[in-house]
């Protein structure tokens, strides 16, 4: 009998975005370490994805791992109304520190889902607690915010989402300002500006992840940020993906001069150790639920909420995201990844290759795709055979590393995507 752990896993477990009847049996991990992840056949993989965009400093982390272990020692859970305890509060004080001067308050939950419905529920309730009826939410087409109904209603509307339609609510859709198309979405929001029922605007700062890694300008981000703070429309920066890294800079933010409202993070917070989720808020937005009238307080709260655990590890954690050395990395990862792209330019198959930092995606050149595109598979498992973890979106492949990557395992994958190139 086969009693390996893929077997095992196939009789007990349902996966994530994952047809169970036709997926392939899942590779069973070991252990990992750094930017590589040992599987129990003895292969071994570069994860040039950082395991869904959240092992920033790589696998198994010796400085995150005994901080972890201390604090399991020490206070594992505590309920976080009407208690507190030094790994929230030292987190906060931190994680303010490093973002916008405006961010005043953290809000503390599991995820990045569950961190943009807060902000979506913070952005609305701010106007109700005000008696000022502004109920729509813009979004960027083509953006992703989540699994949850809200953060599921200001994402693409796609085949992820097509089953609950009719449950998710209504948004103004605004095209994305990728190079050559940035005035017809300044103009677009000028004209939804006009109305004044808006609320809110929610966006991917730079980065549009799962659409495929659309990227675009700081500038034309600027731009829109002032529009809408100009009519009191809220600011949401999902930074759930570009945070801690990822853009070049600590956080995509730093590369603007506006600063939002209220921002979303999750992913590299804990360096990929624990599930945490992060929505900060500027003084005005929390101003406006304080209240004599106990029904103007934020309900909502998860079993979870600020697990000490999971604080300690986003601790451990900034301790290097507050290196020098940190952003060290993030400049080496990103010259690294212009030298490729350069490499790669003018090359057939290629349609065309983005890069903002750390982050590097090669669009194929195959006409018409979709995510369900035999293609897709046929580039993971080229990138699998090599050894090296890669998910393509569709016809995008991107490289989204752990900053730990040594020169020579990016070269590896490099390579895998030059071998890719010439499948296409
Ligand atoms: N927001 C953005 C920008 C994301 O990329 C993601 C996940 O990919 C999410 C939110 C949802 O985060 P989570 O998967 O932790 O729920």
């Amino acid at each position: 009998m086969n009693n390996s752990l893929s077997a095992r896993d196939q009789q007990v477990n349902w996966h994530p975005y994952t047809q169970m009847q036709t997926a392939p049996p899942p590779i069973g991990i070991m252990r990992g370490e750094g930017a590589v992840l040992y599987a129990e056949d003895g292969r071994e993989y570069i994860d040039a994805v950082s395991s869904w965009w959240v092992n920033i400093h790589g696998h198994a982390h010796p400085h995150i791992a005994e901080r972890v272990s201390q604090q399991l020692k020490t206070l594992e859970h505590v309920i976080f109304a009407g208690f507190t305890h030094a790994p929230a509060v030292e987190l906060s004080e931190r994680l303010l520190a490093l973002l916008p001067q405006n961010q005043a308050k953290v809000f503390y939950t599991d995820n990045g889902s569950t961190a943009v419905e807060v902000a979506l529920k913070m952005a609305l309730q701010y106007w109700y607690n005000q008696g000022v009826p502004r109920t729509k939410i813009i979004a960027f087409e083509g953006s992703y915010h989540g699994d949850t109904f809200g953060a599921m209603s200001v994402s693409e509307r796609s085949i992820f989402t097509r089953p609950f339609q009719q449950y998710l609510f209504d948004v103004e859709f605004l095209p994305v300002p990728v190079p050559g198309h940035e005035e017809q979405t300044i103009a677009q929001l000028e004209k939804l500006l006009q109305q004044d029922d808006m609320a809110a605007f929610i966006f991917e700062p730079l980065v549009l992840g799962t659409a495929g890694m659309v990227m675009y300008s700081p500038e034309v981000l600027d731009k829109l940020m002032a529009l809408c703070r100009s009519k009191g429309v809220l600011v949401i920066a999902d930074e759930v993906m570009t945070g801690f890294g990822r853009t070049g800079k600590r956080f995509a933010c730093d590369h603007v001069s506006q600063q939002p409202d209220l921002m979303c993070f999750s992913k590299g917070i804990t360096g990929g150790t624990m599930a945490l989720g992060v929505t900060t808020a500027s003084q005005a937005i929390y101003v406006s639920f304080l209240s004599d009238d106990k029904t103007k307080a934020l309900f909502h709260g998860h079993s979870y909420t600020a697990n000490p655990v999971a604080c300690a590890a986003a601790l451990a954690s900034l301790d290097l995201v507050e290196k020098n050395a940190f952003l060290e990395d993030l400049e080496r990862i990103s010259t690294s990844h212009a030298a490729f792209a350069q490499s790669l330019s003018g090359k057939s198959g290629i349609k065309q290759i983005r890069q903002t930092g750390t982050i590097l995606a090669i669009e194929f050149e195959v006409g018409h795709t979709t995510y369900f595109h035999s293609l897709r598979d046929q580039l993971y498992n080229l990138a699998l055979e090599n050894g090296v973890l890669l998910r393509p979106l569709g016809n995008i492949v991107y490289v989204l590393p752990p900053y730990c990557i040594s020169a020579a395992q990016l070269e590896r994958v490099y390579g895998v995507i030059e071998q890719m190139r010439l499948l296409v």
